[in-house]
């Protein structure tokens, strides 16, 4: 029943007319949206780069907790009704599992397997209905925080627009800690929110990115840094998340939309640094000549 479901999924956006685009609440999108209570289960994982001690694992428990806070609050705000359940599989939401490593674009589904089979259970399905939970009654959300030096990245498990794992590194490229609004920004990419804010050739273009600085300069989609009572969630992840209606111009904000956009972009980039480079080592030959 489960996988039927979920085989179902890609197969009703391909044929359903703008569904997964405008917001018109069905049971499928009920189910999606980040509304009513939402279970979550989290693993901490421990690799070959490095080890979690209790301490910190209750740190990263506590800023999850309070990324929840955070979103049950804006919910409010949004006239929604959000409730998160750490208590589903009651001991084993704090369990520490060893991985040799976990990468970035890793398979989700072989990954959580892995996670399963550490924990003594055949696998996910196994897990599931030991603690009778049915996953096509009750959301379920899978959050890894890893031991490792990466930047956090929400991925998806059963379809490509709904996110189910997240996997939280927990020390960033630049060394600073993951806090509260980073994890609630993963979990809202688990319900497919889009990134808003601007990289070279992810997400959002120059254009789109200025005008979402305008706009929604609190996005946490745009940023997690800073206090998060100055952060919000703006219109359109609102929409993304089932929170609130569709409007036209939030197609352009669409990572596919603007996919022609952002290649070109990215191209012009390469081309200029490699003109740059010639030009650069045109000079230095020119000196070598006139020594
Ligand atoms: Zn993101």
């Amino acid at each position: 029943m489960k996988s039927r479901y979920f085989l179902l999924f890609p197969i009703l956006c391909c044929f359903v007319p703008g569904f997964g685009q405008n917001y018109r609440p069905s049971p499928v999108k009920a189910y999606l949206s980040l509304t009513g209570e939402v279970n979550l289960l989290t693993f901490f994982i421990n690799t070959a780069y490095d080890y979690w001690d209790e301490e910190e694992v209750d740190f990263y428990y506590e800023e999850l907790l309070e990324s929840q806070k955070w979103l049950e609050w804006q919910a409010d705000i949004w006239g929604q009704e959000l409730e998160f359940n750490n208590d589903a599989f009651l001991g084993d939401n704090k369990s520490t599992v060893y991985l040799e490593k976990v990468l970035r674009g890793s398979n989700p589904e072989s990954t959580i397997g892995k996670i399963m089979k550490e924990i003594g259970f055949k696998g996910l399905d196994d897990f599931l209905e030991y603690y009778q939970f049915d996953l096509d009654t009750r959301k379920l959300k899978i959050v890894l925080f890893v031991k490792s030096n990466n930047r956090s990245h929400a991925y998806n498990r059963w379809s490509v627009k709904e996110m189910d794992l997240a996997v939280i590194y927990c020390r960033n490229t630049i060394g600073m800690i993951t806090g509260s609004t980073v994890i609630a920004h993963e979990i809202l990419h688990q319900f497919g929110a889009w990134d808003l804010y601007y990289e070279l050739g992810r997400s959002q273009t120059r254009e789109t990115s200025d005008i979402i600085r305008e706009k929604y300069p609190n996005s946490i989609m745009r940023r997690t840094s800073g206090n998060e009572n100055t952060l919000e969630v703006d219109e359109v992840t609102a929409w993304r998340i089932g929170w609130g209606a569709f409007q036209k111009e939030f197609r352009r904000y669409d990572p596919v939309v603007n996919s022609k956009e952002r290649v070109k972009e990215y191209q012009d980039y390469q081309w200029a640094r490699r003109k740059s480079l010639i030009h650069f080592n045109l000079k230095k030959e020119k000196k070598g000549q006139k020594n």
